[in-house]
């Protein structure tokens, strides 16, 4: 007790003492200049705050920043420059379906054409360029590629040309159709009686919505700055969520295994963490991330968890029944699954323009809602991010789903499996090669320790091969669809990389050439800024229809010009 008033009493003689210094202190200190200094020092509290803390991290904003004053700098800025006009005409020569042109239409034919001339130049059209994917040569693209359901969705076209869901009450057979497509893949995926979900245009738009979703639920709960949680093998279209609805992306790296790292993933969660991402299986390599152990500390934590089966959905739930179960349940039966992204325009085999995204329930899938209550058009409720949306699309693929039943996608599971199987199985005899991580279902990913692999990619095109390029680590990929389940195509795949591999081996050091050099240089980049750059002149070429592609244009002018 005694000791206690003791300190009591220190602490106030102390007080006293600091009081009676700044007061001495600020005995010459005008008011208002305290009043002042106050504000300012508040003002740049806040801003040093709000530098600090943004989505993008600091180290990332300060290397752009690094970036920008070099390419300033006036003799550096410019051999930059000149080397970007470089490698963007590089790009532009190495791409042969940017070489077209003649005949561009760039305004309205005064009269329109007859249709038999129209036909033809349909014709023309859908005949342009080199590369055959009937052939079983191009990885993924083409899922099905089936002359019946061609036919198939010729006559859905012509019942549902002009449907719009937007107008259930003008079209509600559309709206029974989406309804059923979208309780048809809850089912599939088990959900329960509170499962729901939308038909969104693509993989892409169904990512964007449940990142909304979780976005807009973690304002709910108070949090400021939402954070996901993506493995590095996500599709990039969790970035393009993070960068349109303002969410800071952490990427969390992969296990030799090239599935996320869970121990990672847990130190990564914070109180800002507005959902966690595991993909079933992933782009790249076709692994499939450790659904049942992200889902225990999704449940654990309390955070919302997004599944994506995009790629691969409309082949894993069908897999056990094709007669190669999975290791691990991946759907809604893992408890702390609160969606699933699943595309019916890849192995649903319906045209392109649909996907799903599914929720385990209501209360995730009205955050991803908008309604504009105060328009002046009326109270305007729409479920993604088109207003109008084409319902012959979805009739397609209500079409595809109820013509091939449960029984058609099965076989068509169990013949794409057994030949990636097939594949997999006789490319681990050969040499130089290596199988990254798991294919467990139809995505098989190749990288050397030996030479270059971009190499292998480059002769498999000179024999009308198109496999996907992997970065960081390098590797290439092949996607298996129902095109290469023809016969003779995985044997001819097998047969042409033992001979580019033998052609390569002759000479393992080589470099590389072409379009895989400009990639192998792009990576090793540190400016990822030029990158970006030089891929949006690939964009702007992609729409040019002068004669001349845009990089050519650029050549001609003097350096620093711009
Ligand atoms: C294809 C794909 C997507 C996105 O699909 P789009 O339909 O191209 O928008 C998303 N995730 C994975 C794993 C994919 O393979």
């Amino acid at each position: 007790m005694e000791a206690l008033t003791l300190y009591h009493q220190i602490f106030l003689q102390y007080l006293n003492q600091t009081r009676n210094v700044v007061n001495e202190k600020c005995s010459r200190v005008e008011p208002w200049q305290l009043i002042a200094s106050t504000i300012a020092a508040t003002l740049l509290i806040v801003k040093m705050y709000t530098f600090l803390f943004q989505p993008e991290s600091l180290t990332s904003r300060l290397k752009k920043w690094f970036f920008r004053i070099i390419r300033k700098l006036p003799i550096i800025g410019q051999i930059i420059q000149q080397q970007i006009y470089k490698a963007m005409d590089d790009m532009s020569s190495q791409l042969s379906f940017l070489q077209y042109k003649k005949n561009y239409i760039t305004s309205l034919p005064a009269k329109g054409l007859s249709q038999p001339e129209l036909l033809k130049k349909l014709k023309e059209y859908s005949t342009l360029g080199n590369v055959q994917w009937e052939d079983g040569k191009v990885s993924g693209a083409v899922y099905s590629g089936e002359e019946k359901l061609v036919n198939l969705f010729v006559k859905v076209y012509e019942e549902f040309a002009w449907s719009n869901p937007l107008h259930p009450d003008v079209f509600p057979g559309v709206r029974k159709m989406e309804a059923e497509v979208v309780r048809m893949a809850c089912t599939l995926f088990h959900g329960g009686p509170n499962s729901c979900g939308t038909m969104t245009s693509g993989g892409t738009e169904s990512i964007l919505m449940a990142c909304k979703a979780y976005r807009d639920l973690a304002y709910e709960k108070g949090i400021k700055y939402p954070e996901m949680l993506v493995p590095e093998s996500a599709h990039a279209a969790f970035d393009k969520a993070a960068h349109y609805f303002r969410i800071k992306i952490v990427h969390i790296p992969l296990t030799e295994s090239m599935q996320v790292d869970v121990k990672a993933m847990k130190k990564a969660i914070s109180k800002n963490t507005a959902m966690m991402v595991c993909s079933a299986p992933q782009f790249p390599h076709g692994s499939i991330d450790p659904i049942e152990e992200v889902a225990e500390l999704a449940l654990k934590y309390d955070i919302p968890f997004h599944v994506d089966a995009c790629l691969g959905g409309f082949l894993i739930v069908f897999m056990e029944k094709a007669g190669f179960p999975l290791e691990q349940a991946f759907d809604f039966r893992v408890k702390g699954v609160t969606s699933i992204s699943a595309d019916t325009h890849k192995y649903g085999y319906a045209p392109k323009g649909s996907s799903v995204i599914m929720y385990s329930d209501v209360k995730y899938r009205h955050h991803q809602f908008f309604v504009a209550p105060d328009w002046q058009g009326g109270v305007y409720a729409s479920p993604t991010i088109a207003g109008s949306r084409p319902g012959c699309l979805i009739a397609s693929c209500w079409a595809t789903m109820v013509y091939l039943g449960e029984e058609g996608y099965v076989e068509a599971t169990r013949k794409i499996i057994s030949t990636t199987r097939f594949i997999v199985s006789e490319l681990r005899k050969i040499d130089h090669i290596v199988i990254m991580g798991k294919p467990e279902v139809s995505v098989i990913a190749l990288k050397s320790d030996t030479f270059d692999i971009y190499r292998l990619s480059n002769l498999l095109i000179s024999r009308g091969w198109n496999f996907n390029i992997l970065q960081f680590p390098r590797g290439i990929h092949f996607c298996l669809t129902l095109v290469h389940t023809k016969p003779g195509v995985a044997e001819l795949l097998l047969k042409d990389i033992r001979e580019c591999l033998s052609e390569i081996m002759k000479n393992p050091n080589e470099k590389t050439t072409g379009m895989a050099a400009i990639y192998g240089m792009a990576q090793a980049i540190p400016d990822r800024n030029l990158i970006s750059e030089i891929a949006g002149s690939y964009l702007d070429n992609l729409y040019n229809t002068d004669p001349h592609p845009l990089a050519e244009a650029h050549m001609n002018d003097s350096p620093g010009s711009h």
